[in-house]
């Protein structure tokens, strides 16, 4: 094999986090190479979510997604802003149904004590209060109104991270797929394959391949296995909404075990959807079934009775990379340090599912303190 060319840091996976952290590191002054497979940045888990800037109630207190949501928010609107990347700060409310009575009341109130540990003001609001700020056809009998919640266009957030990580001299390549390597003295030295297979050799290699971050892991002799989790993959479907958009802000219902329970979003277009559910899946499929609707619609009329027939469309799924199997309790991101992956200079970030679209600023800010 040929020598590998020295470069001084990796990041592998061109979704929203590998494009934070690149963009990070190379205005840190680093040289920065991207690896990423597919054909162009941002088709994975980036392109397949709700676009929705999260504002940090869920999470438990202290962990990293509360801690990650609120300040990756707090960074994501000014850059937003600033970039001229559209966005909207329009608000959601989580909703208390009539089917779900006073236990679904008790679940609001404990997201909203749950939130002022994250230092996120929730309201409580009446079911006559919350139908007033939504006269679309809502129907419920308590609400949280959380006023930060807001809809972002992801492509043009990952433009505009690419477009920083280039001008400050950070180099993306597609069709790279990372298929292999080792730790040696001399570096992490990685495989790349796709049309023009190389090598690569780095002192700080980031590892952000999102659903493929395990296999990445693995696929690297010298790099412990043990601090590897495993993989599940939990698919989220979407139906698009035919008709008017409904409501103004989100609505979203009391979140459920695995998901945010299939909630009421728009894109910054004005189409309204419906999604994500939640299915436990073996491998990786992106297909909606049109005979799934029917479980959509029951979900959907607990909030919102006038849902027309017919009105859903089948339209696009992402996949969650959960690292805890079907059942077990939610586990927080896992963002391992060179220390933890008992590698030095390799980083790696597993289990990024929601909230990470709204965290990517604030999860690069954390990995730059020891990858840069
Ligand atoms: C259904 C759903 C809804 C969501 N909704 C929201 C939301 O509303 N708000 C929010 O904040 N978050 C949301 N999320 C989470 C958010 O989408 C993810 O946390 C975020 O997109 C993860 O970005 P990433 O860069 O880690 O992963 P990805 O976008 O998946 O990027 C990883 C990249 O690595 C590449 N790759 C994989 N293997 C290799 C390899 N061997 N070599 C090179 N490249 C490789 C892939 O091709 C891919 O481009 C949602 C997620 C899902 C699934």
């Amino acid at each position: 094999m040929s020598q590998p060319e020295r470069v001084e840091r990796i990041v592998i996976g061109a979704g929203v986090v590998g494009l934070a952290v690149a963009r990070a590191l190379a205005q840190a002054g680093r040289e920065v190479v991207i690896l990423e497979a597919a054909e162009a940045f941002g088709t994975g888990t980036s392109s397949r979510n709700s676009e929705v800037i999260h504002a940090g109630v869920y999470y438990p207190e202290g962990s990293l997604k509360a801690r990650l949501c609120v300040r990756g928010k707090a960074l994501l609107y000014p850059y937003l802003a600033a970039r001229g990347i559209p966005h909207d700060r329009c608000g959601k409310l989580i909703v208390a149904t009539r089917a779900g009575g006073e236990a679904e009341v008790g679940q609001l109130r404990a997201v909203q004590a749950r939130a002022a540990h994250a230092g996120v003001d929730l309201q409580l609001l009446s079911g006559a209060e919350a139908m007033a700020m939504e006269p679309g056809g809502l129907d419920c009998i308590a609400a949280l109104h959380s006023p930060t919640t807001g809809i972002l266009d992801s492509h043009g957030l990952m433009l505009a991270l690419l477009g920083d990580a280039e001008a400050a001299g950070a180099m993306l390549a597609v069709h790279a797929p990372v298929t292999g390597g080792s730790v040696t003295e001399a570096g992490i030295d990685l495989d790349v394959g796709g049309a023009e297979p190389m090598r690569l050799i780095a002192d700080g290699v980031v590892n952000c391949a999102g659903l493929g971050a395990q296999a990445v892991s693995r696929g690297i002799s010298g790099v412990p296995a043990r601090p590897v989790p495993p993989l599940y993959y939990a698919k989220g479907c979407y139906f698009a909404l035919t008709g008017r958009a409904p409501f103004r802000g989100l609505v979203y219902p009391v979140p459920g075990q695995a998901g945010l329970g299939v909630h009421y979003t728009r894109d910054l277009g004005g189409q309204g959807r419906f999604g994500p559910d939640v299915t436990w899946i073996d491998r990786l499929d992106y297909t909606v079934e049109e005979g799934a609707a029917a479980a959509f619609v029951e979900s959907i009329r607990r909030y919102w009775p006038d849902l027309p027939d017919g009105a859903l469309r089948a339209d696009y799924a992402g996949v969650r990379p959960k690292i805890q199997a079907p059942g077990e309790p939610a586990r927080d991101f896992l963002i391992q340090s060179p220390r933890d992956t008992g590698v030095p200079g390799y980083t790696a970030l597993y289990g990024i599912e929601s909230p990470g679209l709204t965290s990517c600023l604030a999860i690069a800010e954390m990995v730059e303190e020891w990858a840069a």
